[in-house]
């Protein structure tokens, strides 16, 4: 999420998109550039607009769920924040990882000391391999599930299998009817390119199913200005469902032989031709569908890169790739 490179001396232009659905917004932020609002009782959600963190306030100090770099300070100052209103300590314990990613992550260093961080046993790899000052490794890991408690509070966190990356976990808030779920559904706006830079095709598919298998009513996804609702989810399934459809649909019937014909010895070339017109035979309905419904839905890049990795994902993990030889 950067904004477009300007040449020297020259601003970016205002593009020309299709307006943001009020109901894609969310609250104000104060004139410290964020906002923190009660999820519920004493788990807390934070935004800058772009990106979300959350935290639960304990007798026994508090738990961070993410240290997104873009909130940076923010985070602490919402914490001191809530924990000055509410007569209660604002010594952070715990700082939990939803997954390895530094936009999700890089402000966790600016919690030392005696911080316990937990995360899944392969965030802790890949965190040790990038090695990375800004994201210290978890010492505490799990495998498949682990139950944080702390001053009376409890958080389960579970690993599904791979999605946006190899070591996305679902957090969930048992009391607080919440979960917390980032990078793969965005409230109210479409996935930023190639499924929100996700990693497993398959697995980035199935997760709302999986998220939507949990009891809750809050839902904590990461991005953008405000949470998102169990119909946010099921808006996301569809759009993803009818890119699937739509990629089938383009993939039966744009007939590949005169794209190689034309190539020549170009293999390459064929390729580019038939693969990008079957992108755009997929893409093109769905992206007149989305706009007004989901935000930037009419950014077309996000759209025809998530169409051209579902199909190519389509052809590669089902199967088939193209007809048998004869
Ligand atoms: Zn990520």
């Amino acid at each position: 999420m950067t904004s477009p490179v300007a040449g020297a001396g020259s601003a970016p232009h205002p593009p020309d998109y299709a307006p943001v659905p009020r109901s894609a917004l969310g609250p104000a932020l104060n004139d410290q550039g964020y906002y923190v609002g009660r999820v519920e009782r004493n788990l807390y959600w934070v935004t800058d607009g772009v990106y979300q963190s959350a935290f639960l306030t304990t007798p026994d100090g508090v738990v961070v769920f993410d240290a997104p770099p873009s909130i940076g300070h923010n985070l602490r100052r919402a914490v001191d924040e809530i924990a000055a209103a509410n007569g209660v300590s604002n010594t952070v314990t715990h700082l939990v990882y939803s997954h390895h990613h530094a936009d999700h992550a890089a402000a966790s260093s600016l919690f030392d000391g005696d911080v316990a961080r937990i995360g899944h046993e392969e965030t802790r790899r890949l965190l040790l391999r990038d090695n990375d000052p800004a994201r210290p490794a978890p010492e505490v890991t799990f495998a498949d599930r682990y139950t944080l408690e702390v001053g009376g509070e409890r958080a389960e966190l579970a690993w599904h299998g791979p999605n946006h990356s190899p070591d996305n976990i679902y957090i969930h808030f048992p009391g607080h009817d919440t979960l917390m779920f980032i990078d793969v559904v965005n409230a109210g706006w479409v996935p930023i390119y190639n499924l929100n830079l996700s990693e497993d095709v398959i697995g980035y598919m199935g997760a709302p199913a999986t998220a939507l298998s949990y009891p809750w009513t809050h839902f904590i996804c990461g991005h953008l200005g405000r949470l998102a609702t169990r119909d946010d989810v099921a808006v996301h399934q569809q759009y993803i469902a009818d890119i699937e459809a739509s990629s089938r649909e383009a993939l039966a019937s744009v007939d590949p032989v005169p794209f190689y014909v034309a190539a020549g010895e170009n293999a390459w070339a064929g390729v580019k031709g038939h693969l990008d017109a079957v992108t755009e035979r997929a893409a093109a309905p769905i992206i007149a569908k989305y706009t007004g419904v989901l935000a930037a839905a009419d950014i077309e890049v996000f759209t025809t890169t998530t169409t051209f990795a579902i199909m190519q994902s389509l052809r590669l993990d089902c199967g088939p790739s193209g007809p048998v030889h004869p």
